[in-house]
């Protein structure tokens, strides 16, 4: 695998307006320190203990994402660092972070996930729960964390058709809640798999991990 070309061909792939997160978890500190020197700074895990023990390792000025499913009691290892966390999905949650963020000083960026999949395993709100939240004297009174998109994982499938009805879906719903929500500024979708029809529905943030660095073993 070489890190450093296929980063450069994605950038070129994908432009100046989508942002590319560098998924990197399983991957050990050298191979993201490869990416690092070609110039990639944001870089996404799904696992908090192992985001943390890399972010004590690895340069300050990269920019952690925390994409995967998080448990709420487990939110205090990284709210001093991470800078964006995107799959946001309960109330319960929000209130931990924003109660984590005060604490450090800091407002932490998320992003709420959007059930999209058929499948039972993915997590993610309905759209009745999210705007719930969105509207909420809640959300309103919190002044740590910022809600600034939308994310969401398609059906894990060989069907083009159904990745780009479930992608489709979820940028109306987001261009629905940009419009009474104007921090509503990014849309996470795409994967290694499916970003080329996630950037056909108009996501601007792909989260891409084997595509840059191989496949995972584990
Ligand atoms: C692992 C993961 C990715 C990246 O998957 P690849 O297929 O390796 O690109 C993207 N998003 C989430 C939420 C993931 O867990």
């Amino acid at each position: 695998m070489n890190i450093e070309q296929n980063l450069k061909d994605l950038k070129e792939e994908l432009g100046d307006d989508v942002t590319l997160v560098a998924v990197s978890k399983t991957k050990s500190v050298d191979e993201i320190m490869e990416a690092y020197n070609a110039g990639q700074r944001i870089f996404g895990e799904n696992k908090i203990q192992e985001m943390t023990d890399k972010h004590k390792e690895l340069p300050e000025d990269i920019e952690w994402h925390m994409i995967g499913h998080v448990q709420t009691n487990k939110v205090k290892y990284m709210a001093s660092y991470v800078d964006l966390i995107h799959g946001v999905d309960r109330m319960k949650l929000l209130k931990e972070i924003n109660k984590r963020a005060k604490r450090e000083n800091r407002v932490i960026k998320c992003l709420l996930q959007l059930k999209i999949a058929k499948e039972e395993s993915k997590f993610g709100m309905d759209v009745e729960n999210m705007n719930n939240l969105l509207t909420s004297e809640e959300y309103a009174n919190m002044e740590n964390v910022k809600i600034v998109g939308l994310m969401g994982m398609a059906t894990f499938t060989e069907s083009k058709k159904q990745i780009n009805e479930e992608f489709g879906f979820l940028k109306k719903i987001y261009d629905t809640f940009a419009k009474t929500h104007p921090d509503l500024k990014i849309l996470s979708m795409g994967m290694s798999g499916d970003y080329k029809i996630a950037l056909e529905n108009g996501s601007n943030m792909v989260r891409i991990g084997s595509k840059i660095f191989g496949e995972r073993n584990y």
